[in-house]
Formats: structure tokens, C-alpha cells, sequence
């Protein structure tokens, strides 16, 4: 199918022939047919389906046919800063040649230039609750004459703790839209408010967030926790010369993280929520501009990062949700690319690792050639501080064969088997 047979304007499919858009994804060949027809929309989808220009497409060409008003006809509700600029540049690209206006709106930055461009007038706006409430609150925005609502990344929302928000502007929203729904997950809570808020939708569900995509290419490291800096390092300098995003457990360890490998030469960034808007845009140009390879992030500022042909995804720790792990490694292998994920496991991870592979099925290989490698892990749980919930209880840390604590990061590893240079 291409997207000529979804009977998408001209202005538009040029747009995505500049985008370098050949067919369109099974997100879009199912659901833009139908917020065309301006039909409401519950879509089960992870990013990197292409989910985006599933709603943007047809959203952008039903409102081209619509005479221009001051009024904000379509918002996009989605949860995090980057995320929403994101799906900002998404309408820029694929509506590049029709005259709409959109804007972005998010908290933690000053309110001056988002408040100026709302005034001269907005067609599509993308926000964040917060911000959106709060312009609301001071009669900057008003929503009555909306006519079409997208929640995005549902579950997310819910996970962050804005639901009550969601629901607040929800309420305030005119009773005639046309509202389009999209979640990774479909927990009940979620199903919940999809049913209270969509009129009769089509559904649309493609790859459950249980499957990781087959162009990924998935392995663990079995590691002592004291040795992932040093495995980090060591792959990093070794074996791959490509972008890679790392996810880190908690702020404090990215910007750990992030410090280590600077001073081992390696040009590494952090992004999470304690720094500032501004320093989480730059850090994220610099990783997209290739200024820096290696970008270190939260799993609540990474969400939604989007990196066209992002090679790599290391996950420095496994998330204690199993779901964390498809959606983090979907960063990669987006859009049918080549993909390939790296999970470092020590005794913390060890559960969580068998409930990831659990939830996606599927068994993920261990690499065991490598300097740092130990088949003597003892499960542990991790307390909210990432330490093991027993402090006196043993690491579970034998003999280490092959590398020295003072490795890490400077000396090279003796055995440098794995992922052998061609
Ligand atoms: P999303 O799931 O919206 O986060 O999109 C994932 C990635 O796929 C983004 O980098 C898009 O630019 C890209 N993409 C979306 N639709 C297509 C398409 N039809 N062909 C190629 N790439 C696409």
C-alpha cells in the first residue's frame, strides 16, 4: 500500500517524499482512513510505529479544508516536554506546505514567547497538562471551539501522575470533537477513561507493547554492578563507534554515568527530569546532531525520544516494569531499521530480567565473551534507592577472572573477545 491509496492531499504527500516516507506504516494504512472520515480512535501502539504521522497526517488534512479562525481547532495532549516537541516537528514536517499554524506549549521554561505566539492565533496546539492548564487558568487559552483531541501515550500519563490533570481539560472540552486515543498499554484504569471519553472508536492495534520488534537484535551481559562502568566503557571504546542511548535507573546514575565515560574520552551527555528544559533540548540536538555519541537518559525524559536511525540501546539497569524494556528498546530499530539492544544484568536485575522475557516471550541471549562476564549472579531485590533492599546482604560478587576494579575505564581488558573489530 502506498500513501496515495490512503487519498492523502498533495501538499502532503510531498511533504512525506521529502520526509523520505516510502509506504506507510501499519499504524497509518489502518488508522488514517479513519480519523479521515473523522471517526473517534482507540489505538494500542508503542512509539516507533509511526504512530505520530498516524494522527498528524489526517488531522493536518482535515483542518486544511477549514476556513481560518483565531481558534484552536485540534490539541495534542502528550505527557513529557520532549515528546511534545517532537510531535510539533512531526506537524511542521509533514504540513511544511499547508498554511496551518501549530505551536508547542510545556512547562519549565519561561511563558513570555509561548503566550505571544497563542495570541496571534494557533490551529493545532501540542502541550503538556501543566502548562495547558495553567494558560487555561490565566485566560490565555480556551478550548471551546476544539474539534479534535488527542491524548497521547495514555499510560504514561497515568504512570506520571496527570490523570487528574487529563481529566480536569477534558472536562473542559466541547462535547462535539472528534477524539483520538492512543496507548502503548491498555491497563484497566486506562481502559476506563478510553471508554468514558470516545464515542463508538475504531480500534487499532499493531505490534502489542509484548513484542519487541524483529529488527532488533537483543542481548544481556551478565556483570558485577561494581563492573558496569567499566563494561560500558569497554564496548563503547571497543567494539561500537556509533550513537548509542544509555538508560539509567535514576538521575543520580546518568549524570554518573555520563561523567565517567567524559573523562574517559568518550563525548557523553545526560538528560533527565532535574535538569533544565533548556539543558534537556541541547543535550538531546547535541546526541541528534551527532556532537555527542553518547546520550545517557531516564526513562521518563527519554520516552518519545525520537532518533531516526539510532543504531544502539544499552540499558545500564533493567526497569523493575517490564513494559520499560520494549519501550526503551523501540528507540531503535524504529520504522522497520536495524536495531540492536544491550542489557547489562547484575543480582538486582536478575528478576527483572526474567519478567521482561516473560512479557516479550522470547528468551534473550547471553554474551558471555567479553572481559566482565560472571555466571555467578545472586538474584537481589533493589530498594527504591537502587541499593540491594538487605545492605549487609553479600553482593553475590565471586573472584573476578578477568578485569581489575582500577580498569574501569582506563586500562584495556585483557580478554577482547566479544564483538570482534572485522
Ligand atoms: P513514532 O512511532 O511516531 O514515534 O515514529 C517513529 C519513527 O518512524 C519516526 O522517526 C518517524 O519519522 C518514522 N516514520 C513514521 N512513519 C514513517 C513511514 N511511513 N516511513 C518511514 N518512516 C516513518
Amino acid at each position: 500500500m502506498l500513501f496515495t491509496d490512503l487519498k492523502i492531499i498533495k501538499p502532503i504527500l510531498d511533504a512525506l517524499q521529502k520526509e523520505g516516507y516510502e509506504k506507510p506504516t501499519p499504524i497509518q494504512q489502518k488508522a488514517i482512513p479513519s480519523i479521515l472520515e473523522k471517526k473517534d480512535l482507540l489505538g494500542t501502539a508503542q512509539t516507533g510505529t509511526g504512530k505520530t504521522a498516524a494522527f498528524a497526517i489526517p488531522i493536518l488534512q482535515n483542518l486544511s479544508e477549514r476556513p481560518k479562525t483565531n481558534q484552536i481547532k485540534a490539541l495534542i495532549l502528550t505527557p513529557t516536554r520532549e515528546l511534545a516537541i517532537q510531535i510539533e516537528e512531526s506537524f511542521n514536517a509533514y504540513g511544511r506546505n499547508l498554511p496551518l499554524r501549530k505551536l508547542v506549549i510545556f512547562g519549565g521554561v519561561k511563558q513570555g514567547s509561548q503566550e505571544a505566539a497563542l495570541r496571534k492565533g494557533v490551529d493545532i496546539l501540542v502541550a503538556t497538562p501543566g502548562r495547558l492548564l495553567d494558560f487555561i487558568a490565566q485566560g490565555i487559552i480556551s478550548l471551546k471551539n476544539l474539534e479534535i483531541f488527542v491524548l497521547d501515550e495514555a499510560d504514561r500519563m497515568l504512570d506520571m501522575g496527570f490523570v487528574h490533570d487529563v481529566k480536569r481539560i477534558i472536562k473542559l472540552l466541547p462535547q462535539r470533537r472528534q477524539t483520538l486515543f492512543f496507548s502503548a498499554t491498555m491497563p484497566p484504569e486506562i481502559q476506563k477513561l478510553a471508554s468514558s471519553i470516545l464515542n463508538n472508536p475504531v480500534q487499532v492495534e499493531v505490534t502489542p507493547v509484548s513484542s519487541t520488534a524483529e529488527t532488533i537484535k537483543q542481548s544481556v551481559y551478565f556483570v558485577q554492578k561494581e563492573d558496569k562502568l567499566g563494561l560500558l566503557t569497554h564496548i563503547l571504546k571497543d567494539h561500537i563507534s556509533e550513537s548509542v542511548l544509555v538508560f539509567s535507573r535514576t538521575k543520580h546514575g546518568a549524570d554518573k554515568i555520563a561523567r565517567t565515560l567524559h573523562k574517559n574520552g568518550i563525548l557523553a551527555e545526560a538528560i533527565h527530569g532535574n535538569k533544565s528544559q533548556n539543558a534537556r533540548q541541547n543535550a538531546l540536538n547535541n546526541f541528534k546532531s551527532g556532537k555527542t555519541r553518547v546520550l545517557v537518559a531516564t526513562d521518563i525524559a527519554a520516552r518519545g525520544i525520537d532518533i531516526d536511525e539510532l543504531k544502539y540501546v544499552i540499558n545500564y539497569e533493567l526497569s523493575d516494569v517490564s513494559e520499560t524494556y520494549v519501550h526503551r528498546i523501540g528507540r531503535t530499530g524504529r520504522a522497520g531499521a536495524q536495531g540492536t539492544s544491550l542489557s547489562f544484568v547484575d543480582g538486582l536485575d536478575l528478576l527483572n530480567l526474567r519478567n521482561t522475557e516473560k512479557l516479550i516471550g522470547l528468551k534473550i541471549p547471553v554474551v558471555k565473551d567479553h572481559p566482565f562476564h560472571t555466571d555467578n549472579l545472586v538474584a537481589q531485590k533493589r530498594d527504591s534507592n537502587n541499593k540491594p533492599m538487605n545492605a549487609n546482604a553479600s553482593s553475590g560478587r565471586p573472584s573476578r577472572p578477568n578485569a581489575q576494579r582500577s580498569d574501569i575505564g582506563t586500562k584495556k581488558p585483557k580478554n577482547k573477545g566479544f564483538f570482534r573489530k572485522k
